[in-house]
């Protein structure tokens, strides 16, 4: 079996997939097998299949303080993010044709508006301060009569800066616009509640918080104070109120939902657990000279550090670190390595922006692991930077 192999790996990439929570993975199993009917069919099976998807939406519900018939599942938080965006734009063609989002969003959001503005939609770019976060008076400027809807993530996948969500969604109101987030680093990891936070729309993903991949959805807002209507996606038999047609992935469906149950019951514990890794790991880290931690200090969640090592390039310490998993947040384009835009766009040097690792602890890592990590961590800068012919 792969297991054993496996095991060797110190997994530090939680923001880019979580491991499935093994309660998840025992949840969803009944519905490959013997429950494999279609959701949408009427005989028993079929409602047997159907009980399933309705837990999991108010799980889903529950979590977020919505209520069940505002979920819409999706195939995960890009699929969510394209229907919000693209969906707003288009039903809302009649009120403007102007959206506000920020230059550190995930492409998720970025490349769907890049795509609208080819449609002839106008775009707002916010910029962000050296520690990743919005300036409230630039996002009150930015928005017009015109502004149809404001898109700002809770947490950022590289840094985990958290934006101040709540009072640009009152800013957003203020000015008729609707509020949307794509909230899929902050979904089962810390507390949110759509109707204080003013949210409208919001994407969520069950694989980054030990769900299946698959399976994520969009929260859409039916009650007071925006009613929002946005047209469908994909079309098809009128599926998920019309607005995501297909046959719904009833197993995937199921494990989000148990992955919510797991989620709410163990959300403090794994703040606190997580919290005490990450406290270690950016201590000892920061002990290693000629480093700093990119992202705001405090407006951050608990489960990441991403950590400049000046003067050691980032690939080249993810290939030494072998079977430690940690990210940095370059791209690839087919040409070339871009640096990692979130960070360019905080000010750091191109440079700098290649010398930078995320690492992202979730709640199967232990003490054990942040140690080994952090000891060759040290051991690899060191020798990297002893290479480097200055
Ligand atoms: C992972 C991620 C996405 C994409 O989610 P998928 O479910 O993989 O499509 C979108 N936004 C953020 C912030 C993410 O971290």
């Amino acid at each position: 079996m792969v297991r054993a192999h496996m095991s060797k790996i110190i997994y530090l990439d939680n923001n880019a997939t979580t491991p499935l929570d093994p309660r998840a993975f025992e949840a969803m199993m009944p519905y490959f097998t013997e429950q494999y009917a279609n959701a949408a069919s009427n005989h028993q099976l079929g409602s047997s299949a159907n009980q399933g998807v309705r837990n999991a939406r108010e799980n889903v519900a529950e979590l977020i303080g919505a209520d069940a018939s505002e979920i819409i599942f999706t195939s995960g938080a890009t699929e969510a993010v394209n229907l919000a965006i693209k969906g707003i734009a288009e039903s809302y063609l009649g009120k403007g044709k102007h959206i506000v989002t920020v230059s550190t969003e995930h492409p998720a959001v970025l490349d769907t508006c890049q795509y609208l503005e080819s449609k002839g939609i106008e775009i707002t770019y916010l910029p962000v301060d050296e520690n990743g976060i919005v300036n409230m008076d630039e996002v009150e400027g930015s928005i017009r009569n015109e502004t149809i809807l404001v898109s700002v993530m809770l947490v950022n996948n590289e840094t985990g800066v958290i934006q101040p969500i709540e009072e640009i969604a009152t800013v957003a109101h203020n000015k008729g616009a609707l509020f949307m987030t794509d909230a899929t680093q902050a979904v089962g990891k810390m507390p949110i509640k759509v109707n204080e936070m003013g949210i409208d729309l919001m994407a969520f993903s069950g694989h980054k918080f030990y769900g299946p991949k698959g399976a994520g959805g969009l929260y859409v807002r039916s009650r007071r104070p925006n009613k929002v209507k946005i047209g469908a996606l994909v079309h098809g038999g009128g599926h998920e109120r019309g607005m995501r047609s297909g046959t719904l992935n009833v197993p995937g469906i199921v494990g989000l939902g148990k992955a919510t149950e797991v989620a709410v019951n163990g959300m403090k514990e794994d703040r606190i657990k997580i919290t005490e890794l990450r406290q270690y790991l950016e201590r000892e880290l920061l002990r290693i000279p000629d480093t700093l931690v990119n992202g705001h200090h405090n407006e951050r969640l608990y489960n990441v550090t991403n950590i400049c090592f000046r003067g050691a390039d980032a690939d080249a310490i993810i290939a030494a670190l072998e079977d430690i998993a940690v990210s940095n947040g370059s791209a690839c384009s087919s040409v070339k390595v871009e640096p990692s835009h979130v960070l360019v766009e905080m000010g750091l040097s191109p440079e700098d922006a290649y010398s930078s690792i995320r690492y992202s602890l979730g709640r199967q890592n232990t003490m054990e692991e942040i140690r080994t990590a952090v000891e060759k961590t040290r051991l690899t800068v060191e020798k990297l930077r002893a290479m480097k012919v200055v």
